[in-house]
């Protein structure tokens, strides 16, 4: 039976698996990376297509019938870690990887959070998520789900969101819809995050006030001088920024005079 805790909602629907998979479509030489293979709904059609693959899983009775079916297929090789834990660098062995997944909804944030980290090993990433959570992560900005999440993962990627899955399509079905997103890093060189970490305490703190003015939700985050020399306005709202704003705004450092910063 499936494990709620580990957010297993098997994919049962022929025609969405099918969709993924011709959205991913692998290359001869892609190294493929799937994060919670399951039972295998995404894994088995991918190894047809594709000789190898590397799946990561957490749930340990999955292991043993995942590597039966497989066998036949192509070659299999199980991560078995909490995906939290693996280090994509290290994985990608100084090539890089495209990530899959129809993720555990209830870690969606930090694994996207943690691929961030490694974006510069990702080519490119389909992931299978909340429809809503898919929302936020494309949405632009003036748009009322415009947010943290859809500046810090543009912040590095372009940010598609392809289609949406039904509850009908899993088994058991979730409660809410789901939607495919692919997520292609940009070339490392052109993201001019200078801090990653100042960079994502601007952008917390911009958001955890949305209705305030961003001089009034910065208040001791960026100061007048420094709204000044980014060339952003102090009395805009964060969801009207562009995410190179988010990025100018954390990149002026701390200035002569200045208390707030
Ligand atoms: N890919 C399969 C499918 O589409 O039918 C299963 C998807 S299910 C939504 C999520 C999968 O992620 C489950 O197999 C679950 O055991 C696994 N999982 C949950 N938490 C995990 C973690 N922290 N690290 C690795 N895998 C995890």
């Amino acid at each position: 039976p499936a494990k709620k805790q580990l957010g297993q909602h098997f994919l049962a629907d022929r025609s969405y698996i099918d969709k993924i998979v011709l959205a991913v479509s692998p290359k001869d030489d892609d190294r493929l990376v799937e994060i919670g293979p399951g039972q295998g709904a995404i894994t088995l059609p991918l190894l047809r297509r594709h000789p190898r693959l590397t799946v990561i899983e957490f749930d340990r009775d999955l292991i043993a019938p995942l590597t039966a079916a497989a066998a036949p297929l192509g070659e299999l090789t199980i991560v078995h870690r909490d995906v939290l834990q693996v280090d994509f660098t290290e994985l990608a062995a100084g090539g890089q990887i495209r990530l899959v997944g129809n993720l555990p909804y209830n870690i969606s944030s930090p694994i996207l959070f943690h691929a961030m980290e490694h974006a510069a090993v990702i080519r490119d990433m389909h992931f299978m998520l909340q429809k809503e959570v898919v929302d936020r992560m494309a949405a632009e900005p003036g748009s009322k789900v415009f947010g943290r999440l859809s500046v810090m993962l543009q912040a590095w990627c372009k940010v598609t969101a392809l289609f949406v899955v039904p509850p009908g399509a899993f088994r058991p079905p979730p409660k809410v819809d789901s939607a495919v997103v692919r997520l292609v890093p940009r070339d490392p060189a052109t993201v001019d995050i200078r801090d990653r970490k100042r960079f994502a305490e601007v952008v917390k703190a911009a958001f955890g006030q949305r209705r305030k003015t961003l001089r009034n939700a910065l208040n001791n985050v960026v100061s007048p001088a420094q709204f000044e020399a980014a060339g952003v306005r102090s009395d805009a709202r964060a969801e009207q920024l562009e995410v190179a704003q988010f990025i100018a705004l954390a990149n002026v450092p701390p200035l002569d005079g200045d208390d707030a910063a």
